[in-house]
């Protein structure tokens, strides 16, 4: 096990009052945890501009979390990018997850970034922030083959991330297999591992098709052995999700970034099975 293995969570920006109270009482329930830092997501080509920065700024203003906002590019101006960064590098932000995204259907014009690297890079020439970038271990859904994800990769860390956060998983060894094959070719940044709560069959297997994670045929009957008892699909979700975070942790992992989805409980239920 790392010496110290960090746990980060992730929140999206809450559409309503109902959603804003959600998490609030999320964030108060995480906070045993001691997240290392609590990333906000924002909707490609803007979508959640001003909802992001109001989550950021919650996140900073109603608990103990470091604030840390992604930031899509696909779709944007670079001014308004600039914007961004100099909204967050006055709030003291100090780290910041630079990513592509995808562009939102009906929009056409990919605007001034086309890659995450290209983000990577305006970022680290404006300076004053820590990159972090997405990592895709059973490989990005779009790419032409798993060599060239892994160009691409190694590039974003060229052009000045210092840490990555993967995909989320199923499938410990493909984790494994990316850690490997970016330590051949020299690069050694924390990978940081996605983890996605697994509450019901259905819920998962829609997410995964859209962004390329396999859910493993022993995942899918266990969870189809307890269909309709969402208490026991609930159950079953905590302890594969924890033993795979136990042997990913023996492994060395130096992190293990939770996709909250705005809910404390699962979460909590596998960090108190890690003894971390
Ligand atoms: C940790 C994490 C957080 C995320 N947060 C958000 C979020 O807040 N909001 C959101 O909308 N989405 C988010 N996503 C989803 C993400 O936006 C999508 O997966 C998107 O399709 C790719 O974004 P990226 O930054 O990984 O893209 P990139 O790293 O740019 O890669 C996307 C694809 O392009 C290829 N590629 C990369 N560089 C080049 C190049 N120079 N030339 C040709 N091809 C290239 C890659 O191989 C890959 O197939 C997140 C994903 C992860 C893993």
């Amino acid at each position: 096990m790392a010496a110290h293995p960090e746990v980060s969570v992730e929140f999206f920006p809450p559409k309503n009052a109902a959603g804003r109270e959600r998490l609030l009482a999320a964030m108060a329930a995480l906070e045993p945890v001691r997240p290392a830092y609590a990333s906000v997501t924002y909707g490609a080509g803007g979508s959640t501009r001003e909802r992001t920065l109001a989550t950021v700024q919650m996140v900073q203003q109603k608990s103990r979390f470091e604030p840390v906002p992604h930031l899509t590019c696909i779709g944007s101006t670079e001014e308004g990018v600039r914007e961004l960064l100099g909204y967050y590098r006055d709030w003291g932000i100090r780290r910041i997850v630079a990513l592509r995204g995808d562009l939102p259907e009906g929009m056409e014009n990919p605007g001034f970034f086309r890659h995450a690297s290209d983000l990577v890079a305006y970022v680290q020439a404006f300076g004053g922030f820590e990159i972090l970038v997405s990592a895709y271990p059973e490989v990005h859904p779009e790419a032409s083959s798993a060599i060239t994800d892994l160009d691409y990769l190694v590039a974003k860390v060229g052009a000045g991330a210092s840490a990555l956060i993967t995909q989320y998983f199923y499938n410990p060894d493909a984790y494994l297999h990316l850690r490997d094959a970016l330590a051949r070719r020299g690069i050694n940044v924390p990978i940081t591992v996605g983890v996605m709560p697994f509450v019901s069959y259905e819920q998962i297997s829609r997410f995964s098709v859209q962004c390329g994670a396999e859910v493993p045929r022993y995942l899918r009957m266990a969870m189809e052995a307890c269909a309709g008892d969402t208490a026991a699909q609930w159950q079953t979700g905590v302890e594969i999700l924890s033993r795979q975070c136990q042997l990913l942790l023996r492994e060395g992992v130096p992190g293990l970034h939770f996709y909250t989805l705005n809910q404390a409980e699962t979460t909590l239920a596998i960090w108190r099975n890690l003894s971390i």
